[in-house]
């Protein structure tokens, strides 16, 4: 075959232009991308070879090699791993086979400094391409594990690859940077340099479990020496916990995660018995961008007996902890362990229930012991973990215990259940909560008028999520979580005695119209009522108390489910200029003139304020300006 010459995708190409033009500062960490890819290629072959009995390659001698070359001015990072087809590198290392890059590279053009653009990079994963930060050519030889031919993959970066086939090619891959010219003023930067390779594997790639192995260059008596073991390849999960660094445990999370940031926490557990194993859990500092894509990957890495098994292990974690990654390292498993022996086995059942009560638990102290730490957790997390106060019941409390929530009592701070309950006003005996789209909205609706007079705490709730667990959760400490969106608002008789009295009375009097309306707008609401949570606004629009709520009518129709339209509530706000008006002209004359126009606007306006869109808008705007060109 002869070479080809292909164009990297357009992404691809934005993203090797920043590796170029080195938006990050710190070149180093190519060799850790390397190192880590090669691992990868190590681990998985390992793997095809105990599943694949048909698959001839010796496995005796799995490692990672470097060479350099001072006067070609050349580093080389071989492996004898699983290698990759003609297809694969195509695929593989052509394009980015990422959803979430066109996001990413608007995020990065938009990123204000260097330390930002490193973090964003980071969260990506674009490995492979760090190379062209330090060479100005790369080439990569690879051979898949079983087949005959190789490839040869070449490319400045500058827009095109070249492919060609090669006869000779070692199993595995060997990726070769031709290093930018040496620097004179900045030795440090010498990547030919052994001590600098040597320096840099220790510190990013130690943990790494197979030897990665510094080939050294001819001495000066022409004699060729032993190559020299660079990694310690200590699984840090098994040392004893003192004697391991944070700096360790982060470049840990980093080949893990492809993340480059420091994680927010570190969780180890060991677990003793019968079924013995180790975890070393991280939490992230930052929400992936693609958490709430379906498909994320998620899950931790599964180690029997030191040895890798499987990536995005799902079954160790409960979907509402998706976004922690680590390693979990089992004694007694089987090397052969399948995915679907994991989803019925007991232990394994065992070791996620006690692994999601540690997260928690780690989570509860971090309350306690770093409110700045627990913050970030919940800004980034929150979202996601309270999914988990629907799916998981056994472990409801424990979440709700860690969760916290936007309120009226703080505009910055968001407070947790048991706060809003201690300062319950005297006589209040329920949790008020009102969801929707943004604070904002929630706060400017009418629904809030009367709490807000009354200095009474409201929880704002604008996740999907929260307009179902309130529901499924329906109280905390004996107090019911209750939206004053729905139902009927009794704000303490005793702060509003003779309120009461003042509402039958106005109830007779309004008897008339709330009658009249309820029947003219018969279609659109189901009843008519007087309000006692508006002050300023003459109208809102409530539900029953056990009706769904508009956002949840959506959400299930989304999903395809059939849910009845549900007519909801007008109330009237009897102290209202426009509503008294009105019922003095129903009350003098009846349904006559542009009364049941006025009807029709005022339920408008309600549907209005809570954000929602007048049934007819044509006729809603048509009807408003004939009345606004006649006050003129
Ligand atoms: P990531 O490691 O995050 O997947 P990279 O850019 O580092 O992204 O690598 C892209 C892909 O190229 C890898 O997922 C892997 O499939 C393939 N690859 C890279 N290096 C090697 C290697 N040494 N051996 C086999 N496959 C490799
Ligand atoms: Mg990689």
């Amino acid at each position: 075959m002869p070479t080809e010459t292909l164009e990297f995708q357009v992404e691809a190409r934005q993203l090797l232009q920043l590796m170029i033009h080195s938006v990050y500062s710190n070149k180093d960490v190519f060799l850790r991308e390397l190192v880590s890819n090669a691992s990868d290629a190590l681990d998985k072959l390992r793997l095809a070879s105990l599943r694949d009995d048909g698959l001839d390659v010796d496995v005796s001698d799995l490692h990672i090699e470097i060479e350099a070359d001072k006067d070609a001015r050349t580093l080389t990072v071989r492996d004898n791993g699983i290698g990759m087809s003609y297809d694969e590198v195509t695929r593989l290392i052509g394009t980015i086979a990422n959803s979430g890059t066109a996001k990413f590279l608007q995020e990065l053009r938009e990123a204000k400094d260097a330390a930002s653009a490193d973090g964003l990079i980071g969260q990506f994963g674009v490995g492979f391409y760090s190379g062209f930060m330090v060479a100005d050519e790369v080439t990569l030889v690879t051979r898949r594990a079983g087949e005959k031919q190789g490839t040869r993959w070449t490319s400045r970066g500058e827009g095109t690859y070249t492919l060609e086939t090669v006869d000779e090619a070692p199993q595995g891959t060997a990726v070769t940077l031709h290093l930018k010219p040496a620097d004179p003023e900045n030795q440090l930067h010498d990547y030919t340099s052994p001590w600098k390779i040597r320096e840099i594997v220790k510190r990013y790639s130690d943990f790494i479990t197979w030897p990665v192995r510094l080939v050294p260059g001819k001495g000066d008596d022409g004699e060729q020496r032993e190559p020299e073991t660079l990694n310690s390849m200590k699984a840090l999960w098994a040392r004893p916990r003192d004697e391991v660094s944070d700096d360790e445990y982060h470049e840990l999370y980093k080949h893990l995660s492809h993340d480059w940031r420091d994680p927010l926490e570190t969780v180890r557990l060991q677990a003793e018995g019968t079924f013995e194993y180790q975890a070393l859990l991280f939490v992230p500092s930052h929400a992936p961008h693609d958490l709430f894509t379906q498909g994320y990957q998620r899950g931790l890495q599964l180690y029997v007996k030191r040895v890798f098994i499987m990536d995005d292990c799902e079954e160790l974690l409960p979907p509402y902890l998706r976004f922690v990654k680590g390693v979990v390292d089992a004694q007694d498993l089987s090397l052969n362990v399948s995915r679907e022996i994991l989803q019925q086995d007991r232990h394994i059942r065992m070791m996620r229930s006690r692994l999601t009560k540690k997260l928690l638990s780690t989570v509860k102290d971090l309350m306690a012991s770093d409110q700045d730490k627990y913050r970030t957790f919940w800004r980034e997390f929150g979202t996601v973990l309270k999914e988990g106060l629907v799916t998981d019941p056994d472990n409801r409390d424990a979440i709700l215990a860690v969760s916290s929530f936007a309120g009226t009592h703080d505009a910055e701070e968001p407070t947790t259940l048991a706060a809003y309950v201690e300062r319950m006003k005297e006589g209040q005996n329920e949790i008020y909560y009102l969801t929707g789209d943004s604070r904002q909205s929630i706060e400017n609706s009418p629904h809030m008028e009367a709490f807000r007079a009354k200095g009474i705490e409201v929880l704002l709730l604008t996740d999907p999520v929260d307009e179902v667990w309130v529901d499924v959760v329906g109280e905390f400490e004996g107090k019911k979580l209750r939206s004053i969106a729905k139902g009927e608002v009794d704000l303490g008789a005793g702060e509003n005695a003779d309120g009461d009295t003042e509402k039958d009375k106005s109830g007779e009097e309004y008897a008339g119209l709330l009658g009249w309306m309820t029947e003219r707008l018969g279609d659109d609401v189901k009843e008519v009522r007087l309000s006692s949570r508006l002050t300023v606004s003459p109208a809102c629009i409530v539900s029953d108390a056990d009706d769904l709520t508009p956002a949840l009518e959506n959400m299930y129709r989304a999903m395809g489910q059939e849910v009845p339209a549900t007519k909801r509530i007008l109330e009237l706000n009897p102290e209202h200029q426009l509503v008294k008006a009105l019922n003095q002209a129903y009350t003098e004359n009846g349904d006559r003139g542009e009364l049941a126009e006025t009807a029709e606007l005022l339920h408008a306006l309600a549907v209005l304020a809570e954000g929602g869109r007048p049934k007819e808008p044509a006729r809603f705007v048509q009807l408003v300006t004939e009345r606004l060109a006649r006050t003129l």
